[in-house]
Order: structure tokens, then sequence, then C-alpha cells
């Protein structure tokens, strides 16, 4: 088992975080929501059990979005600069997931897939032999 250790943290350097081991999985999330918080046609999003994903230097603020599920999805990110960081999903309470682009180094992640692809922006591309999945998969 690999014990990988992961630094990253916001643009400005005030929230520090660190994951452990590897991404449950990786994914872009074309998610209407994702696209907005990030300003970007997906939001690069990796999956860890929840316990494996630790703020080592200040405090994240945080607020609620309400997901398909109907249930909400705990947003987490740097109060003075505004880098999205984490977020905890109620509808699963054992998993968590960081933004890939916080990491200091993310070349560990190879492989990406995509979801909530129904709702991915006309103007972006998602590569034809991609993994996609319309709205979010199943896990595990
Ligand atoms: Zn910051
Ligand atoms: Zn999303």
């Amino acid at each position: 088992m690999s014990k990988r250790i992961s630094k990253g943290g916001c643009h400005c350097g005030r929230i520090r975080i660190e994951v452990i081991g590897e991404p449950i999985a990786s994914v872009h999330c074309h998610c209407s929501d994702c696209q907005k918080i990030t300003g970007a046609a997906a939001e690069a999003a990796a999956l860890f059990p929840v316990e494996n994903i630790k703020v080592t230097k200040g405090e994240p603020k945080s607020y609620p979005t309400q997901g398909e599920s109907g249930e909400s999805l705990h947003r987490y990110f740097c109060g003075n600069c505004s880098t999205p960081l984490i977020g905890k999903p109620d509808a699963m309470p054992d998993i968590a997931s960081i933004t890939i682009p916080s990491l200091d180094d993310s070349s560990f992640i190879t492989e990406i897939g995509h979801i909530y692809t129904d709702h991915a922006a006309s103007w972006t591309d998602i590569p034809k032999d991609a993994q996609k999945f319309p709205k979010m998969p199943p896990l595990g």
C-alpha cells in the first residue's frame, strides 16, 4: 500500500492541505456549480476517504450547495483568495474531494473521468475515448 503524502493549498498560501495515498477516483466535474465556482469548463477533483484529507494551515470557509441528489455538498475555499479546495458531500459522509489544481504536484494523477457530462459546456471538448458519465456514477 502506497502512503504517498501530497501537499497543496490555496493560491495565496493562507490555507495548506495534505492528502494521504492515492485517490479513489479523479474526475472532471462538468456540473453547472463547478463551472461557476472554478471559472472553467469543469472542476478537476480527486476523491479520497475523508480521513485522508487534512487541513494543515489556516481555516477554509465553507458554504453548502445543493447537489442533484437533493443533499448538500459543503464547499471549502480560502476566504482570502477564494481558491476552491475541498468538497464534502452529505450523501457520502465517508468521502471528500479536493480540487486537483490545489496540489503542489498533481503529476501522479494520470487518468481522469468525466462526470455530469449532461451539463458540459457547449464550448468544451471531452476526449472521445474518455470515461464519461452523464451524471454522478455509482462509487465502489
Ligand atoms: Zn488563499
Ligand atoms: Zn460538479
